[in-house]
């Protein structure tokens, strides 16, 4: 996967004149929809918009995945996910949680069949950490990233999104990570 560059989440504000006190934010695709009630100021948009933006950033940490917890659980989640997205056809030999590295994510060894995921993703939400896992397992049946590869990665159905959340993060931390190579 290539290096990520930009941290950028669409943000669409929708005012509603129905609207007096409430706002609320959700995703929809890869854009953030705020919802905000008509009669709001410019400068109490922004504030909000920011809010909104870390509140929904926050709750969706919380949905971490019970793979976080050990190396077993980690091999357990691949197997699901193998099962789920890969027709069962990508069986890693070991999956292991290792120190941050530098400029990745994770890396595999296809040829062992040896996954290795950063301890950075311990707490990202399970749907990210699931793409992670996919993105790996399809290595083990095709090693680059051609079009057969990301056909199977897109196998996910929330690949694109996890990809700029991951973007998002380490562009926010300044780490200039990518899922490998
Ligand atoms: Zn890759």
């Amino acid at each position: 996967m290539a290096e990520p560059r930009v941290a950028k989440t669409h943000v669409e504000v929708r005012r509603s004149a129905r609207r007096r006190r409430m706002v609320s934010a959700y995703r929809e695709g890869d854009t953030v929809v705020v919802l905000l009630p008509a009669r709001m100021s410019k400068g109490e948009e922004e504030h909000w918009v920011a809010e909104m933006l870390s509140r929904l950033q926050r709750s969706e940490t919380r949905r971490r995945s019970p793979a976080r917890t050990s190396d077993a659980a980690l091999l357990t989640r691949c197997e699901e996910l193998s099962g789920r997205y890969l027709d069962n056809d990508a069986e890693p030999t070991s999956v292991r949680w290792v120190p941050p590295m530098r400029t990745r994510w994770a890396s595999c060894t296809p040829t062992e069949g040896t996954i290795r995921v950063s301890e950075r993703l311990r707490d990202v939400p399970s749907w990210v950490l699931d793409y992670v896992l996919v993105h790996e397992l399809a290595h083990l049946r095709v090693p680059g990233h051609g079009k057969d590869f990301w056909e199977l990665v897109h196998r996910y159905p929330k690949s694109e999104r996890a990809m700029g959340y991951l973007e998002g993060i380490s562009a926010a931390a300044g780490l200039g990570i990518g899922v490998e190579e």
